[in-house]
């Protein structure tokens, strides 16, 4: 693109006219074209040529790529890591358009100081996908007793008034009187008195007596008082939870009636929801911890029972039933549950249980406990049947995975690159597309592009990232100059600061406070007002003038503004919260990177914050003015979502320029690689 197009391509672009619109795309595409990381589909960038000036490989490298999968693209001879077909060299035209290949930062030994930059060695270790799911408890549907009335009769007598008692093995429900009964009885009377030896016609009175719904104890006691009993109590046949009353009072009941139904609740079933995206990681047998808010302190067990081959497709969710253990009687049918399971992977992301590795397991009793040989389950009569059959990992010693700390993983999209620690005299940083496994706690498993024992950048990575691309700007509005990246930098106080005056750090304060409200819009999910901020975003960049600032950071300036206006003006085409939130995704990076790249003038310094499970697990970056999180990208905060609010890990500390906190740079209290976790409500 030569400096002419670039002159009106931004003309047509001030008009703000739709055209401007595709325009200013074409822009972005030119723009994150140079970059590692990419907010728009291959197709958008794929479709741009002729940017060689911007490019920044120190060397020329052989890639490999799939033919069925276009977007692999590694720096070694193999597999494709999807498909598992044989890799091909990728053609040296391709190359470096996507993928900047080689692309290198070093720094001065201070400049790392002060960058905070930070690394640790990829390793190889056990990990844990943890998945979370809600749910409600259940009776279990294989102990539930009716008590049913055997004979025709009326209910003299109700023990049992209401529901939700709870009632022994044997404690009265009932009194009935019967003819019938009472004919047994009188039968079992004269059986008794004419044969005495005849021991089997009296037990097949006795047995008839049983049938008809007595215990062998009331069968005594009518023996032993030799009269009958008009009204007969009929008795709990297991012990349980009244759920359900059908018996009125002097009701006339016949053969068959079903009096009340009890459930066994010293078992329960969780019947719980599990996301679609969750499913590979959940198998039969798993243990399930899980909490509910109506025992709170407590933490419960037990194991994954069925999964429900049907997906639902509103939801995109599957039924997972737990079955638990409930002896105290803690658990109630209707309680609600958070649930978390966890599946240990291997190093090719196959969940493995380690206790059934090889062996076979009963099918309905998911114990850890399981046979070295097929066989029958004396209990279920059930033959047994492999582990692996239920999707488990059958080696006895599996390869543990790659793993980073997710702080570590820059994740755009589809993409996610990690910058690796390369020898040199300086610190040198190399960019790395790499692809990530499922995010394990506070760690990735990475499955391609990285080998145990590199040295990945986990803190100051953002940095990096972004003065590639400040710098990346840089030279493509000065392509005379080809200098390594670091020399471009000029002043290496702090890695990708340029310096500017402060009259023109003073101008960037009203874009700043336009950007805040934008994302406290976003925040309350009020999309009106963020279209109002949006716009109000894109007028208050025009009004910007780069006089006073050299023509580097001038070009710099230009670019930027001009890539956070196209966004912002997609963002105020739209009055859907959702796709506000995703133009936000983009325009909130490229605004950090800015105020990364320039500074600040505000009273205070300003924060980067990272929510990594926004987007599916994509991740998002915003700028705060206060050390707390607000997170924009998540539901509406007054509503049920809430606990998303607050969060954020934060990444980096952005103090203002010139300022009395202008010095506070390396000791302004940045935690960023905190353990992240939802659910901490605010
Ligand atoms: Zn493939
Ligand atoms: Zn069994
Ligand atoms: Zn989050």
């Amino acid at each position: 693109m030569s400096q002419n197009q670039l002159k009106t391509k931004s003309g047509r672009f001030l008009k703000n006219t739709l055209v401007a619109i595709a325009v200013a795309l074409a822009f972005i595409g030119g723009y994150y074209f140079a970059t590692l990381r990419s907010h728009l589909p291959t197709e958008t960038v794929s479709a741009q040529s002729g940017n060689d000036t911007i490019h920044r490989e120190s060397e020329k490298t052989q890639l490999w790529t799939c033919s069925m999968h276009p977007q692999i693209k590694l720096p070694n001879p193999g597999k494709c890591p999807i498909c598992f077909m044989d890799l091909i060299p990728l053609e040296s035209h391709d190359h470096g358009d996507e993928y900047a290949g080689a692309t290198q930062y070093s720094m001065s030994e201070t400049a790392k100081k002060l960058a905070e930059v930070e690394t640790t060695s990829v390793k190889r270790e056990r990990a844990f996908v943890k998945v979370r799911m809600v749910g409600q408890v259940y009776e279990d549907e294989t102990r539930v007793a009716a008590l049913t009335s055997r004979v025709d009769g009326r209910l003299d007598e109700i023990y049992i008034n209401f529901t939700g008692v709870h009632v022994d093995k044997g404690d009265p429900m009932v009194t009935i009187w019967s003819p019938t009964l009472i004919k047994s009885q009188v039968e079992l009377f004269e059986t008794m008195r004419t044969g005495e030896e005849e021991e089997s016609v009296i037990k097949g009175a006795v047995e008839k007596l049983i049938q008809y719904g007595l215990t062998r104890e009331q069968v005594k006691e009518i023996r032993e008082k030799k009269k009958p009993i008009l009204n007969v109590t009929l008795r709990a046949p297991i012990s349980g939870v009244v759920t359900k009353k059908m018996a009125l009072l002097g009701q006339f009941v016949k053969e068959g009636t079903e009096m009340y139904i009890i459930n066994d609740l010293s078992n329960v079933w969780i019947k719980m929801d599990a996301y679609e995206t969750d499913l590979p990681w959940i198998r039969y047998g798993q243990k399930v911890t899980f909490t509910t808010p109506a025992v709170p302190g407590r933490t419960f067990e037990g194991r994954v029972l069925f999964i429900d081959p049907m997906l639902d497709t509103k939801t995109r969710s599957v039924k997972v039933r737990v079955a638990a253990e409930n002896p105290d009687f803690t658990l109630k049918p209707g309680m609600f549950v958070t649930a978390e399971v966890e599946a240990e992977i291997d190093a090719k992301g196959k969940v493995i249980k380690r206790e059934w590795a090889g062996k076979y397991v009963c099918p309905v009793h998911p114990r850890d406990e399981a046979s070295p040989v097929p066989g029958i389950c004396p209990e279920s009569k059930m033959a047994l049947r492999p582990a692996s059959s239920f999707g488990y990992s059958d080696d006895p010693n599996p390869e543990m995975p790659l793993v980073i700390p997710s702080s570590a993983a820059l994740v755009t999209g589809k993409r996610a690159v990690v910058y690796v620690e390369v020898p040199g005299e300086r610190p040198t940083y190399e960019g790395r597309e790499i692809i990530l496994g499922p995010r394990a706690d506070d760690k990735y498993a990475v499955y391609d592009g990285l080998s145990e024992g590199d040295r990945v950048v986990t803190k100051g990575n953002f940095k990096i990232d972004s003065a590639m691309q400040i710098l990346a700007r840089s030279s493509m509005m000065n392509p005379g100059e080809s200098k390594p990246v670091s020399e471009a930098a000029g002043k290496e106080e702090v890695i990708s600061k340029l310096t500017v005056p402060e009259p023109f750090l003073k101008q960037l304060t009203p874009v700043i406070e336009t950007y805040l409200s934008l994302k406290e819009s976003l925040v309350r999910a009020d999309s009106s007002e963020a279209a109002k901020a949006a716009t109000q975003l894109t007028e208050k960049l025009k009004a910007v003038s780069t006089t006073g600032i050299d023509k580097k950071a001038a070009g710099t300036w230009n670019k930027l503004s001009r890539t956070i206006s196209a966004r912002a003006t997609m963002l105020a085409a739209t009055q859907e919260i959702d796709k506000q939130r995703k133009a936000f995704d983009p325009l909130s990076e490229t605004f950090a990177k800015m105020v990364m790249g320039f500074r600040h003038v505000m009273s205070g310094p300003l924060y980067l914050y990272n929510c990594p499970d926004a987007f599916d697990g994509a991740g998002a970056y915003w700028i705060e003015a206060k050390q707390e999180p607000h997170n924009p990208f998540f539901g509406d905060i007054r509503l049920k979502e809430r606990s998303m609010l607050g969060c954020g890990d934060l990444a980096e500390t952005i103090p203002p320029e010139f300022g009395p906190q202008a010095a506070k740079e390396d000791s302004a209290g940045n935690t960023p690689g905190a353990r992240h976790e939802h659910g901490g409500g605010k």
